[in-house]
């Protein structure tokens, strides 16, 4: 076995809805706001493009995802064969791990970001090098200087998940323009459907001027297909072959390809939940307990307490999963009436 596994946890979602009432003897329905998921779902074209593709399962997808890919070509205006799709963001960062990382490189990121950049560096047997979060954001003048010549990878996530924050335009273009073009800068958009500020810088127009920067989106969030599993990286030519050759040889499935295409083609429906998110999220933001969220543009808001485990606690007595972090809770935005019971216990644990 690899020696560095011994320290790795399996990675969990959290408890089972049953296990969860065992353990905390409520009764209700639970709202599930731990993973940052579209409470709402996909297009409804969505299940009618897959009820009608049931036939023809005997046969492999398409290892190359061309039909996808053509679609985001065209709708970002990239070449296809600057798009890499893997199974979800999840197997694109493992996939992008497994092409750059060397054994005496370091991979840089933050603290308080997304796990699996960490992870991949410890399963790669690398070296992980973290900066703090200045107040939640990523710190990119403390992550400049943190550069050294074993700096093999950085990894920034933006807007940040678990925090909500994002760095701006202005902020990315200063570090990037600090950063060797023999380094990997991997900028994560898993929520970039979300955001509306208009200093929040678009990776996808950062292609041409940086050709190590490499983007990644996915169907998970905004488009409602996390159990289809389909996420995408957009960068330079040369970057995608490498992809390409470590990648599993059929790596999404027939339906989750198919769902993908149809969830793009149904932009109102996206635009219709980003808005509704909006709204429900300023709903919450306009609450006096709002002084102790962390600025969201995501799906999500950033609960910052002390006591983590009273507040999620709090949260499963309002019949609500959220996710509890070192410095605070994580709750994703749902449907009216899950709000309604993030209002009701935040209102208890706050008394405001
Ligand atoms: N990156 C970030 C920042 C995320 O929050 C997530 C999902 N929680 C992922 C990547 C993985 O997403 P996917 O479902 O596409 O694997």
């Amino acid at each position: 076995m690899k020696p560095q596994l011994k320290s790795l946890q399996v990675y969990s979602a959290g408890l089972s809805d049953e296990a969860l009432k065992r353990k905390t003897g409520y009764e209700g329905e639970f709202s599930r706001l731990a993973s940052n998921e579209n409470p709402i779902g996909p297009t409804p074209k969505v299940k009618e493009v897959l009820a009608k593709s049931l036939s023809g399962l005997n046969y492999y997808p398409d290892p190359e995802a061309n039909t996808l890919k053509e679609k985001l070509s065209a709708f970002y205006d990239v070449p296809a064969e600057q798009i890499f799709v893997g199974a979800g963001l999840d197997e694109v960062i493992m996939s992008i791990s497994r092409a750059v990382l060397v054994p005496e490189g370091d991979v840089l990121t933050s603290e308080g970001t997304f796990v699996q950049y960490a992870t991949h560096a410890l399963i790669e047997g690398t070296h992980l090098k973290t900066v703090p979060l200045n107040d939640g954001c990523f710190d990119l003048d403390a992550m400049a200087e943190a550069i050294t010549d074993n700096t093999n990878i950085i990894w920034i996530c933006n807007p940040n998940n678990p925090t909500g924050t994002y760095v701006s335009e202005t902020e990315l273009r200063t570090f990037l323009s600090k950063v060797p073009q023999s380094i990997t800068v991997v900028l994560d958009e898993a929520y970039f459907e979300f955001v509306d500020a208009e200093d929040y810088p678009d990776g996808v127009k950062l292609l041409k001027e940086f050709p190590n920067l490499i983007i990644l989106r996915t169907f998970s969030k905004a488009y409602g297909l996390a159990a289809m599993r389909v996420g995408y990286a957009m960068t330079s030519k040369a970057y995608v072959s490498e992809f390409n050759k470590v990648k599993l040889p059929f790596n999404v499935t027939t339906l989750s390809l198919l769902a993908a295409i149809t969830a793009l083609e149904d932009q109102a429906h996206l635009k219709s939940y980003v808005a509704f998110n909006k709204a429900q999220r300023e709903q919450l933001f306009a609450k006096p307990y709002s002084k102790h969220f962390l600025p969201s543009q995501t799906n999500f808001i950033f609960i910052k307490t002390d006591q983590p485990q009273a507040l999620f606690d709090t949260f499963i007595q309002h019949g609500v999963i959220s996710r509890p972090m070192p410095i605070g809770v994580r709750v994703t935005i749902g449907q009216v009436e899950d709000n309604k019971k993030i209002d009701a216990a935040l209102t208890a644990f706050f008394g405001e």
